[in-house]
């Protein structure tokens, strides 16, 4: 079976942006409508000649649980499921309190976790996403998922740890 890389964060932290950036086609869902099946979709995806699948999780959860239950729901699913996890945050806000619940909960899962440090859509913004360092997770990889700056890194990391 093929590796599973799971794509998690709070919402509209740019996590269907990204994995439509991986697939590099247009596929996963950016405006998630509630509904069971948004929940979670699987992909089939190719980095560097290796194929994964690639999971973005989000959807209605956030609606019917609200966000709390919403993360840590997807990071459940990322410790059960995954071998490896992308943590997407939204480098622009910095670490929220979600994120600091969704950490809490992937560091229990001992589960690689890359950290995608998202919307540093150029030079001048690179510096924000040093303060995700904070979150103890490691290196915060700036990425534009919109623009694709930096998105070709971040996954040379992914598959060293997958
Ligand atoms: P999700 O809820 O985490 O799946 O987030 P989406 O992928 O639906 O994106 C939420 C919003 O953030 C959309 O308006 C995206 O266009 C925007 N977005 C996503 N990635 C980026 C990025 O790299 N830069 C900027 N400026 N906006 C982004
Ligand atoms: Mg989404």
């Amino acid at each position: 079976p093929l590796p599973v890389l799971a794509v998690v964060g709070r919402p509209n932290v740019g996590k269907s942006t990204l994995v439509n950036r991986i697939l590099g086609r247009r596929e996963a869902v950016v405006e998630d409508r509630p509904g069971v099946t948004r929940d979670r979709v699987t992909y089939e995806a190719e980095w560097a000649g290796r194929r994964f699948k690639v999971v973005d999780t989000g959807g209605w959860e956030q609606d019917v649980l609200g966000i709390q239950a919403s993360v840590a729901a997807q990071a459940e699913f990322a410790i059960e499921t995954a071998d490896a996890v992308i943590l997407v945050v939204d480098a622009t806000v910095g670490a929220t309190d979600d994120d600091e619940a969704v950490v809490k909960l992937l560091r229990r899962a001992g589960k690689p976790v890359v950290l995608c440090a998202n919307k540093v859509d150029g030079f001048s913004m690179e510096a924000e996403a040093t303060y995700l360092w904070s979150l103890g997770l490691g290196e915060p990889h700036p990425v534009s998922a919109l623009h694709g700056r930096g998105t070709g890194d971040m996954l040379d990391a992914v598959l060293a740890v997958m």
